[in-house]
This record gives C-alpha cells, sequence and structure tokens, in this order.
C-alpha cells in the first residue's frame, strides 16, 4: 500500500525520511552497475547524439546503439508514461566505461555544457528517487548495492548530500519550500520525542 504524505512540492509528494536518513557516497559508482530506468524522451535524447557519445567509449562498452536499450515499458512514474531501461555490457550500464564514468556526463562536461543536461532523471538524483508519485529513498537499490552507503557518515542526511540534486530537480524556490518543511518537520519530531519522555518521567 502506498504511503501517505503530507507534503506537496511542485505536485510530487515527499516522504520525510529524506530529512533523517544518513547518507554519505563514498564508492565507486556501483549504482550504475545495474543500468537505469531512463523516461522515454530521455532515451531518445541520448540516441540523438549516439554519435558524439560512441567516439568517448572505450572497449568495455558496446557501440552497436541497438544494444544499449530495453524494450520500452508503461511507468506512471516517469513523465511521458513509458520507461526504458538502459541495456547492461561487461555487467555494467552500457554507458559506464572501464574508468567509472558515464559516457552521457563525460560528454556534456567535455563540451563545457551543464553537467547533467543528457543524463537521465534517475541517475541524477540517485540515491532519491521518485516511487508512486513522492520523492523518497531508493532503499530497494542501496540494499543490493555492496558499497552503498555502508559506512554513512552521523552527521550528513540524504537530503545535506543530495543537496545540488535536489536543487536541479525542484528549482530555488521548489529548494527552499523543501528546506523549510524540513525544519518543520524535524521541530515536530523534537517535540514528539520530548512530550514522550516528559509522560515516561511522569
Ligand atoms: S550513490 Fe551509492 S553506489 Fe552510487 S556512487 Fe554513491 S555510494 Fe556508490
Ligand atoms: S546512464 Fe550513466 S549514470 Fe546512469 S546508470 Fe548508466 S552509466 Fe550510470
Amino acid at each position: 500500500m502506498a504511503k501517505i504524505f503530507t507534503k506537496e512540492i511542485k505536485g510530487l509528494k515527499i516522504d520525510p525520511i529524506i530529512f533523517t536518513l544518513k547518507f554519505s557516497c563514498r564508492c565507486n559508482g556501483e549504482c550504475c552497475y545495474y543500468g537505469v530506468y531512463t523516461d522515454l524522451n530521455e532515451s531518445k535524447l541520448i540516441l540523438s547524439i549516439k554519435d558524439k557519445l560512441i567516439p568517448l567509449m572505450d572497449e568495455s562498452q558496446t557501440t552497436d546503439v541497438s544494444k544499449w536499450f530495453e524494450a520500452p515499458e508503461k511507468d506512471e512514474d516517469f513523465e511521458s508514461g513509458v520507461a526504458v531501461g538502459t541495456e547492461l555490457h561487461n555487467s555494467k550500464c552500457v554507458f559506464l566505461d572501464k574508468e567509472g564514468l558515464c559516457t552521457i556526463q563525460k560528454l556534456a562536461m567535455i563540451n563545457n555544457e551543464p553537467k547533467w543536461k543528457y543524463k537521465p532523471l534517475y541517475c541524477i538524483l540517485f540515491p532519491l528517487t521518485i516511487y508512486e508519485g513522492a520523492m523518497t529513498v531508493d532503499d530497494d537499490h542501496i540494499e543490493r548495492l555492496k558499497t552503498c552507503n555502508r559506512f554513512p557518515t552521523a552527521s550528513t542526511t540524504i537530503f545535506e548530500a543530495c543537496t545540488e540534486e535536489l536543487k536541479h530537480f525542484f528549482g530555488e524556490d521548489g529548494y527552499a519550500e523543501l528546506d523549510e518543511y524540513r525544519k518543520e518537520y524535524l521541530a515536530g519530531i523534537k517535540d514528539e520525542k520530548k512530550s514522550e519522555s516528559s509522560k515516561e518521567v511522569a
């Protein structure tokens, strides 16, 4: 059953777990070993720049574009309503090179373009994700990875670790609203804890 969340920003519910879960990103991109679901339009954009991507690929990748994407499938969490998975090649996403770099992002950076210009949204957001209309944590994927968030720092939450990603997604105004909600939510938790401990004392 879908969880009930009260706060909504720009049409997306907010799962408050993003304000409390400790997270630190410290590995060589294991999250790219399983590929990713892109929106149909994102996969079309990537295919439209194939002639620029292919020269940047190394021998661990395939330049056969027919092997880059899986068959499209319906998924309402994607803007177009259709998701397209990237294929795996040599046990990693077809776009991951042997140095652990995403070729799609590398292309943008080489051309001095915004680094996420062509990158699928789900790759930008991970370990955050959009699930059943809510911004939440992709805990299923984190759990199946061996190195992701195994030793989180006690001081950093996923919200803090993903500031740039959240600003990219919600815009500065949406991010400011999210931060306000975070403060309200954390203050609410603090008040709840106080009243629980005063009940215990009484
Ligand atoms: S999100 Fe997780 S798996 Fe991906 S690079 Fe960071 S720590 Fe590694
Ligand atoms: S498209 Fe790039 S960032 Fe996304 S899973 Fe593949 S290699 Fe990783």
